[in-house]
């Protein structure tokens, strides 16, 4: 026997029992967004390497050691996307979308990280996200929120997930406590660990994020941004605040929620939940008010989120919320014989033609009688239809109930559409 060649760790298949809760939930996250004017993007999901060290920051986790960074075949330096904010903002830009204009955008598809796999982190991920440009006012950001929220009520999720809120600011008060930070960092030093040693220097921010245990009191003694912010975006936040309370969505304002790329500012979010263990984030974004601009386009505010298809599938799983597949056939097409086998095909296609919304399983390549009917049970199809020799020449078909306690009836091809139009389509 050869050797098997298995898929690469971390990188996950999705096979037909999950893909039908993968497509109801994708169904009803598209039509919450869709109902809110949000459109579909779709970008290529490999971008020139500078482009995300250029977005998410050169001194991020991302950037220095996940990407799956590769030499294409002319020597350019491509990267699989880390991430689909980028891309998304690149497209817009090379496409004139933002100019003089607001966009309401979504999309989502795989992304790569080379981390650590465990559970609920994986090295290619599904991501649902949307981006929002050209509106600087804390309407959208709220609107955006309550638009995740509708999303988890639809779901049936509201009850085990929560909201984290935190404001970065802007450019100006990130520099001013930048500074703070790494001053409080500096005085010390021998608690940091050996990362954040690195990062107090290139990226103190991060330091923040840090779920070293032995970092945490530290961590939650440290300047806090929220207290330093510019007086327009303490205003922001407060509306944006103001907003969600008045629609009733409850939040913790967490101030070090500071979220793991560079090009947030302004408010910053993030949906967990404790039921999934470690990796408990389900969904995350923020203000990015700065990358168009930075990226090369005219100043266009922005802000995104995106979700984690892999764990919001999982804690619906968790909750039995999943709804069961509903793709069983309704009928069972046994064939018996050749001419049979000759005559089934079209009949199946005219049937089809006829009748539309009706799901028919032929039984393809043989077999008797009795080993058909035992594959028509377990389809989970309602009716068997049987063609054989003897049918063919009485110009009828055999029907049998699979899952009533009903006699089998014969109906003759005349009648076999009006007789199935019944049983189904009414
Ligand atoms: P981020 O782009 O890091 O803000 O992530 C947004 C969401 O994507 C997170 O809240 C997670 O739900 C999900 N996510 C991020 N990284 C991974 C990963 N490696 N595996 C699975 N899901 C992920």
């Amino acid at each position: 026997m050869l050797k098997i060649i298995q898929a690469i760790r971390g990188m996950n298949d999705l096979l037909p029992d999950v893909l039908f809760a993968w497509r109801h939930v994708e169904q009803v996250l598209r039509d919450i967004v869709e109902s809110y004017g949000y459109r579909e993007i779709r970008t290529p999901i490999v971008e020139s390497t500078a482009l995300f060290q250029r977005s998410i920051g050169e001194v991020t986790d991302i950037v220095e050691k996940e990407m799956y960074t590769f030499e294409d075949r002319n020597g350019d330096s491509l990267t699989l996307r880390p991430e689909g904010t980028a891309g998304c903002v690149r497209a817009g830009i090379e496409h004139g979308l933002f100019y003089n204009q607001v966009q309401r955008l979504w999309y989502q598809g795989p992304l790569f990280r080379h981390e650590r796999p465990q559970k609920g982190r994986y090295r290619q991920f599904n991501q649902f996200g949307v981006e929002a440009f050209g509106m600087p006012g804390p309407d959208i950001d709220a609107e955006m929120i309550l638009m995740t929220a509708r999303m988890w009520q639809k779901l049936g999720l509201s009850e085990h997930v929560t909201l984290q809120l935190n404001s970065l600011g802007d450019r100006e008060s990130r520099k001013e406590y930048h500074e703070k930070l790494v001053a409080y960092l500096s005085k010390h030093h021998d608690q940091l660990d050996e990362d954040s040693q690195r990062r107090l220097h290139t990226n103190p921010l991060r330091v923040l994020d840090s779920k070293n245990p032995d970092m945490q009191s530290l961590i939650q003694n440290a300047p806090k941004l929220l207290d330093e912010i510019d007086a327009e975006s303490r205003a922001h936040f407060d509306r944006v605040r103001f907003l969600l309370d008045q629609a009733e969505v409850s939040y913790v304002i967490n101030p070090c929620l500071v979220r793991g790329l560079d090009y947030y500012s302004r408010t910053v979010f993030e949906w967990s939940t404790d039921c999934l263990g470690a990796q408990s984030a389900i969904c995350g974004g923020g203000r990015f008010d700065y990358l168009v601009e930075q990226l090369g386009g005219h100043v266009a505010p922005a802000i995104g989120f995106a979700i984690g298809l892999e764990r919001l599938i999982a804690l619906l799983e968790h909750f039995h919320l999943i709804p069961v597949s509903d793709l069983v056939p309704d009928i069972y097409f046994a064939l018996v014989g050749v001419e049979a086998e000759d005559k089934g095909l079209l009949l199946a296609e005219h049937l089809r033609d006829a009748l539309p919304s009706v799901k028919i399983l032929m039984n393809a390549s043989n077999g008797s009688l009795k080993s058909q009917l035992k594959k028509a049970d377990k389809s989970g199809a309602t009716l068997a239809l049987i063609l054989g020799a003897n049918e063919i020449e009485q110009e009828v078909i055999a029907v049998k109930f699979l899952r009533e306690e009903k006699d089998q009836v014969v109906v003759s091809m005349d009648e076999l559409i009006s007789f199935l139009e019944k049983e189904f389509v009414n």
